[in-house]
């Protein structure tokens, strides 16, 4: 038996719901019934809750659903005291983590997120926020899994398992993540539009031979040709997940982070740059998710069941990548996000 406390119904919380709760309309999810012992009850809570009731219209079981502020903790604490989860999986916005891992320290209760903490009035994100938590949380005897989503998330579980099973040091890593689809539309972000422009606006950086290096905004670039899809141009960025693999992969040298964009995305967020409007100064937003909610929500519910089901249990504040991936890796399998590995050329 356990209880899930869900905050945030975007995107991906729409994602995470669908998967904790096994199906939705009659529509039988992949894995669904794998281990329902995880999900017995679920909470959604969200700071609007017509969305939270709107995804729990859709699906075949009945979950409760709730109106949160979660950058308030004495809401969050309330919360989590009313229904006492035995975990609270955080996919509202990344402003958000530390006031839920305050409410979670305050009621021992174990807590799992997706993308690191930054502060709303600074583009900077970085985990020495919520690794400075990690005393605290293994004093209090509860467990933090930082990242259980894509990127960060299963890029990280994919190096765990390749140091694992295939090599005894890894040298380098270029994490490259490509976008195949095509909308149609001339502009829309992959998921939250704030956080990804945050993200990609802000000075890109890599780390090779113990430092960081840092580049202006999308100055470097390079032609990647990605199995099954065909040659696209990569930018090098800063992605959150090479900050944790540098601690925890053995031997590393240098590690990059690769993103496709297509030539009308860079115009127009150049448009966009050039009129002030992705300032940080509150005034844009918008709300989008669909692919990149599927593979984000997909791993946090892997996430959850690793902890619930006890496969993945420490007290502390720790990254996906410290834990034993076979299971996690067997469980994208069943979930619908299939892998297999494929010997290709380095990256110069
Ligand atoms: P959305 O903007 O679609 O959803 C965010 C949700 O959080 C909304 O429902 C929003 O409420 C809610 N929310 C925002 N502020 C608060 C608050 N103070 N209290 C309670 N709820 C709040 O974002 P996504 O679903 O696309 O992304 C969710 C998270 O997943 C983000 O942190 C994102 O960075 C992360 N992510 C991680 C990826 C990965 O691979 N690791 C990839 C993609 C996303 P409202 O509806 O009222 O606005």
């Amino acid at each position: 038996m356990a209880k899930i406390l869900i905050i945030g119904a975007g995107g991906v919380g729409n994602v995470v719901t669908r998967k904790c709760a096994g199906g939705w309309h009659g529509q039988a999810v992949l894995g669904r019934g794998s281990d329902p012992r995880c999900f017995d009850e679920i909470i959604l809570a969200s700071r609007t809750k017509s969305k939270c009731d709107a995804i729990a219209a859709a699906l075949d079981r009945p979950i409760t659903t709730a109106q949160v502020d979660a950058d308030n903790v004495p809401q969050m604490v309330a919360l989590i005291k009313k229904h006492t989860p035995d975990l609270v999986l955080n996919v509202a916005l990344p402003y958000q983590d530390l006031p839920i891992m305050d409410a979670c320290l305050e009621t021992r209760t174990d807590y799992l997120d997706t993308a690191n903490y930054e502060p709303i009035d600074e583009a900077k994100f970085e985990y020495s926020w919520q690794w400075a938590y990690h005393d605290r949380f293994k004093a209090a005897g509860i467990m933090a899994l930082l990242g259980s989503g894509f990127d960060p998330g299963v890029t990280n579980v994919f190096c765990a398992y390749a140091q694992k099973h295939y090599f005894d040091e890894i040298h380098t890593i270029d994490i490259v993540d490509c976008n195949a689809g095509d909308h149609g539309h001339p502009f829309a972000t992959n998921f939250n539009p704030e956080i990804n422009i945050r993200e990609i606006t802000q000075k890109g950086k890599y780390w090779e031979n113990g430092q960081w290096k840092e580049i202006d905004p999308m100055s470097v670039s390079m032609d990647i040709d990605f199995p099954e899809v065909g040659v696209r141009k990569g930018y090098l960025l800063y992605h959150e997940e090479e900050e944790s693999l540098v601690k925890h992969i053995t031997g590393l040298k240098r590690i990059r982070f690769w993103m496709t964009f297509g030539d009308a995305y860079i115009n127009h967020l150049q448009v966009l740059q050039n009129v002030g409007m992705t300032s940080i100064e509150p005034g844009y937003k918008e709300t989008a998710a669909q692919a990149v909610s599927y593979t984000t929500g997909v791993p946090a519910m892997i996430g959850a069941q690793m902890m619930l089901s006890g496969q993945w249990k420490k007290p502390g504040v720790h990254n996906i990548e410290q834990f034993n991936p076979d299971p996690f890796m067997a469980a994208l399998n069943t979930h619908g996000l299939g892998w297999k590995i494929i010997e290709g050329k380095t990256l110069e």
